[in-house]
């Protein structure tokens, strides 16, 4: 028997409902097993009317039946949901999570805010779940009955998962990333079209800078009393690319041991992780997928494999300076956002952590 067939359904409310991310989550929620959407907020200018005449649909499936027809909240106490999974801006974040943590609510957040502070975990199903007992610090430390768990930024979150393997199997010394990352990950309306059209943008403000500390932080430890980043020097180059969904990162690194090309794949395919053992409704079959084609992954191809779930590697060979060297492709609203949190909550549902 599947775990969660013996877990109660929870109400969960979508924050910031109407944005590239927010939509994603209502897609995701529809006929979910464990959580029930019950719940969607919106700023000022959406608050009090019907979500179906404030949201500018943006995704190539239709708006889950009965969506169209909910009025938006405001993000306040008051919403009548255990888990909030947050797609707000950063400064709505900052505004509004803690409060909510406060109240009660479990909240899943995709902002920036929380992040990196000492008490918050910052989750990836599969590499870091035993970061989640941070979670019994941090109601101490703030006195809060509920609680708040971070996903990484999109690019992080592709990134970790293809280099926790590496990392668990052989040690990671040293990384150089360059990224080609897609225009929704810089929200709606995002990069105007003048900018994007026959244009590569070689800068995202404060991308590489997260990219670094949070990736150290998934695959870093906690103690108990604090996290220990993992360390691992690196160099990350974010450029923005005329490209619809799905983040590409080309990754050169040194491995402890200078293990085979066959050694790396191996490692990438054999990985697995809580959310797999658990069967958790939304975990990939693989969270790696690893092909073997000389012109893969590509977006276009490959962002939906295991929907969207997993992060595929291609191209991987010797590097003549750095030792290895390989391609990482992801999606970045799914697995690198709104599937991501849904995972986490499943995860910690599952664990009865909340
Ligand atoms: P977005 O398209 O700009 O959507 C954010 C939504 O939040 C807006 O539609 C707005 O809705 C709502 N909002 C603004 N202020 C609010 C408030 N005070 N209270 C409630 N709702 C408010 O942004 P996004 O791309 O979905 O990103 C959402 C968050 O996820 C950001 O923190 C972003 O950094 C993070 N993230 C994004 C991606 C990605 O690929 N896009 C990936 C990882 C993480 P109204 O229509 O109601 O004004």
């Amino acid at each position: 028997m599947r775990h969660t067939e013996r877990v109660r359904r929870r109400k969960v409310a979508v924050l910031g409902a109407s944005g590239t991310v927010g939509q994603r989550f209502i897609s995701l929620l529809a006929g979910h097993p464990l959580f029930e959407l019950a719940a969607l907020t919106g700023s000022e200018r959406s608050v009090g009317k019907r979500y179906g005449d404030v949201a500018h649909w943006l995704l190539p499936t239709d708006m889950p039946e009965g969506v169209a027809d909910m009025t938006v909240e405001p993000t306040a106490g008051t919403i009548d949901a255990e888990i909030c999974f947050s797609a707000l801006p950063t400064e709505a974040a900052a505004e509004h999570e803690a409060a909510l943590a406060r109240a009660g609510h479990h909240v899943f957040t995709n902002a920036s805010t929380h992040r990196m502070d000492d008490d918050v975990p910052l989750i990836l199903a599969e590499v870091n779940p035993d970061h989640a007992s941070a979670l019994e610090y941090q109601r101490r430390k703030r006195g809060w009955k509920g609680s708040i768990v971070a996903n990484g930024n999109c690019t992080a979150i592709h990134l970790s998962l293809a280099l926790a393997p590496l990392h668990r199997d052989f040690g990671i010394e040293r990384a150089v990333v360059s990224t080609m990352q897609a225009l929704s990950g810089a929200s709606y309306p995002g990069v105007s079209s003048l900018d994007a059209l026959d244009n590569v943008v070689p800068f995202i403000a404060g991308e590489e800078e997260k990219v670094v500390a949070e990736t150290n932080k998934f695959l870093g430890a906690w103690d108990g009393k604090k996290f220990s980043p993992a360390g691992i020097p690196m160099s990350v180059h974010c450029n923005r690319v005329m490209v619809r969904d799905g983040h590409t990162e080309t990754v050169s690194l040194t491995l402890r041991g200078g293990p085979s090309v066959d050694d790396v794949a191996r490692s990438f395919r054999g990985f697995r992780g809580r959310p797999q053992e658990l069967k958790l409704p939304s975990a990939p079959a693989r969270p790696i997928v690893v092909r073997g084609e000389h012109d893969r992954p590509q977006p276009i191809l490959d962002r939906d494999t295991e929907r969207g779930m997993a992060s595929t590697v291609g191209r991987i060979r010797e590097d003549p300076v750095l030792g290895m060297k390989f391609v990482v492709l992801g999606h970045n609203t799914i697995r690198g956002a709104a599937g991501a949190s849904i995972l986490n909550a499943e995860l910690l549902v599952a664990e009865e952590r909340i």
